[in-house]
């Protein structure tokens, strides 16, 4: 256990890694802060807003315990509600999100679901205290797969309603998009021209660095011999990059990883890929297209990703071979 969770903060680490702006960049000024589980980091290259930082920490907190599935905010009571119901009424504050993941579990045909909470939960990825070091039974693997709340087919009105009840909504693949979205909205807001917000290695751009454009690094998911960056990108105004990988939340269990990326077919960890990244302009639907990509893998991948709406994006298979989009490759500098 003591190995595993030493493991958990050296990659934890290393996530922060694919952050690769140079620190002394001059007339860039960072600031830093912990939100939405990770280090949040934003960088302006215009003076910053008088007040803004407190702001947007404010506005994470109250995001944060809306959309946490534990404890007493908005989604944590709907799921306590869903535990014995099919229906339950869906808070308003919460509609436009359910929304947009709805759109995304249907265009990624179900490889993207937020209604696998019980899973995430099962595995023990939802919760550093339940982390666990040997895989669940396969029989509650089935039965929690069978309760699941598939988001694809709920109906979202006034009411929330799902196929059984024993639903539990967890948003842990799409909401931290969701908040990058909305720091990006109030930086404009506030006439921040020239920025950019990166949540532990997702990250979205505003305008650029000085004459230049924002150049990020793309995490190797195995690094060798402090090389650590698989390749680089110039990011444009308005785009975001997310990536989902098996090196974020896992445990290693008789020779296997089993990572926090779970495949909605079978229930357990998905086996056919390493990294995905992908780059849109909504931060939201990059969020939830990177796991949705990385449940796909190689063979789906351009299926999946044409069915998202998502032109630019960066696989690295189980073996470590990379495959990307046509258009993404034309941006990327360093991969092999
Ligand atoms: P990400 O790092 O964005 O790929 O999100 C992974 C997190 O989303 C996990 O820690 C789970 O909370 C949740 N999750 C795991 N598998 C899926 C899936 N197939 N669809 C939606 N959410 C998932
Ligand atoms: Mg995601």
């Amino acid at each position: 256990m003591k190995q595993t969770l030493i493991g958990l903060g050296l990659c934890a680490l290393l996530a922060w890694g694919i952050w690769r702006q140079p620190p002394s960049s001059p007339g860039v000024q960072h600031r830093e802060f912990f939100a939405m589980g990770t280090l949040m980091q934003i960088s302006f290259a215009d003076p910053v807003p008088a007040g803004l930082m407190n702001r947007i920490q404010t506005e994470l907190r109250a995001f944060e315990q809306r959309w946490s599935p534990r404890g007493d905010g908005e989604l944590a009571q709907l799921n306590r509600q869903l535990t014995q119901h099919a229906q339950a009424p869906l808070p308003p504050v919460l509609r436009p999100g359910f929304v947009a993941s709805q759109q995304a579990c249907r265009s990624s045909d179900g490889l993207f679901d937020p209604g696998m909470g019980a899973l995430v939960k099962l595995w023990g990825f939802d919760d550093e205290s339940h982390f666990r070091t040997t895989p669940p039974e396969p029989e509650t693997i089935a039965l929690a797969l069978a309760q699941r709340g598939k988001l694809c087919r709920a109906e979202l009105d006034a009411k929330l309603s799902v196929d059984v009840p024993g639903a539990y909504f967890d948003f842990g693949a799409s909401a931290k998009g969701r908040a990058i979205d909305a720091i990006v909205a109030l930086l404009r807001n506030n006439g921040v021209h020239n920025a950019i917000v990166n949540a532990g290695g997702d990250l979205k751009a505003i305008g650029q660095r000085a004459d230049r454009l924002w150049r990020i690094g793309i995490r190797h998911p195995r690094p060798q011999d402090a090389q650590d960056i698989l390749a680089s990108l110039s990011v444009k105004d308005g785009e975001a990059v997310f990536s989902s990988g098996d090196y974020e939340r896992f445990f290693i269990s008789e020779g296997t990883r089993y990572h926090h990326i779970i495949d909605p077919r079978d229930g357990y960890p998905a086996t056919t890929s390493q990294s995905a990244t992908v780059v849109h302009t909504s931060a939201e639907l990059a969020d939830a297209a990177a796991t949705a990509l990385f449940v796909a893998g190689p063979q789906r991948a351009a299926e999946i990703m044409g069915r998202m709406g998502i032109t630019h994006y960066l696989l690295v298979d189980a073996q470590g071979d990379t495959h990307t989009s046509p258009e993404m490759r034309a941006r990327l500098d360093g991969l092999p």
